[in-house]
């Protein structure tokens, strides 16, 4: 590679990365499905040294935000990775609106006593900023999931914070092709892969991007103590997944967009969250903050729990089902999941697939029709 390698767009680093150049290699990194590997070189034992297609996805992932890179077997594997930096008697803050299982994660410590937790609306910048100030861990996660409030990002990661603190921002929704977590002040990006990265539905996979000489070493060092490293074959197809990620990615938000106006004007429809929508009360700063405003829409259904319900039982094409970021389109009702009886009880949330558009609004409005 030559030195324009640095000054390469994303959806070409997402092609053109990972890749070996030696002739007769082939184009791409094969599965190796290897414990343990002959002594005398870098590669030893798979938890300690990795496989080649965890490195090559690593070096993508890695180079696209700006950062070094560490897959890990999930998203919450690195979730975890990031808690278990924490001294005793820590400041945690999340947010209030928050992936139900880093939350439950950031409980499972308090009922330990190994950290106080603080949760902080999204919106109240300020109490970020303030918050910052004597915290251990600062996670943020923007666009949140599943209302999609938007976190003044530029602030909080510029916010005074301790020399030793971790500011950690959940990039899962936005995506590395919308937001660079890294470049806004930030420590550490993390992604579940299982999602918009692997974009199939067929792979569990996390990924932490850190910047190397602060927080990458030891991350590295407690992944490999508590093995919560990824399979060769996941790393295979999460890779795989990146290749063909900005063309998968920007068609769902073109469809995104396009529902999420439409959902808007229905009559059955009482509210849609979705940040492209002017009516978004963080509209303005997802324009300034966001490349594309993602794939995922939350909207409540008039008469709450029971006619959203029967919405999620009437489509055909989109899947009733949980998790997001596949080319197929997926529907549920949050407040069904344990510990989600918060929120709104008619609000469905699409995980926006790459069908044509006109099909899914045709199967989403006959849906509605008989709520
Ligand atoms: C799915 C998800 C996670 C957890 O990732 P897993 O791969 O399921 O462990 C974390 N954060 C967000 C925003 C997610 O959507």
């Amino acid at each position: 590679m030559t030195n324009n390698t640095q000054k390469l767009k994303p959806a070409t680093v997402l092609v053109a990365r990972g890749r070996s150049h030696t002739p007769g290699s082939p184009l791409n990194v094969p599965i190796v499905p290897a414990s343990n590997f002959v002594l005398g070189d870098d590669a030893e034992y798979a938890r300690d040294t990795g496989t080649p297609t965890w490195h090559a996805f690593e070096e993508v992932v890695g180079a696209i935000e700006g950062g070094h890179a560490l897959a890990f077997s999930s998203g919450m594997a690195a979730a975890a990775a990031v808690f278990d930096q924490l001294p005793t008697g820590a400041k945690v803050l999340i947010p209030t609106d928050c992936y139900q299982g880093v939350v439950g994660l950031a409980n499972a410590g308090v009922k330990k006593n190994q950290w106080d937790l603080h949760t902080v609306p999204l919106s109240h910048t300020g109490a970020w900023v303030e918050g910052c100030k004597d915290a251990d861990l600062i996670w943020v996660e923007s666009p949140s999931n599943p209302l999609l409030e938007i976190a003044d990002l530029e602030t909080i990661c510029g916010a005074p914070r301790k020399q030793s603190a971790i500011l950690c921002v959940d990039n899962t929704f936005a995506t590395f092709l919308n937001q660079r977590p890294l470049q806004l002040g930030a420590d550490l990006s993390m992604h579940s892969a299982t999602k918009s990265i692997g974009g199939h539905s067929d792979l569990l996979a996390g990924v932490l991007i850190a910047d190397a000489s602060k927080h990458w070493e030891v991350l590295n060092q407690t992944r490999l103590l508590t093995g919560a490293t990824p399979g060769a074959l996941e790393t295979f197809l999460a890779l795989r997944g990146l290749r063909t990620m900005t063309l998968r990615v920007r068609q769902a938000e073109q469809n995104a967009i396009d529902l999420a106006e439409r959902l808007e004007k229905h009559e059955r429809v009482e509210k849609v969250r979705y940040p492209g929508l002017p009516s978004h009360p963080d509209h303005e700063l997802a324009c300034r903050q966001l490349q594309g405003f993602g794939t995922i829409i939350s909207f409540d259904v008039i008469g709450g729990a029971e006619p959203a319900d029967q919405v999620c039982a009437s489509t055909e094409l989109i899947q009733h089902a949980t998790s997001l970021g596949g080319v197929e389109s997926t529907m549920e009702r949050r407040a069904n999941n344990p510990g989600q009886e918060h929120l709104p009880p008619g609000l469905l949330r699409i995980s926006v697939g790459i069908e044509d558009v006109e099909d899914l609004w045709k199967d989403l409005e006959y849906a509605l029709t008989l709520s």
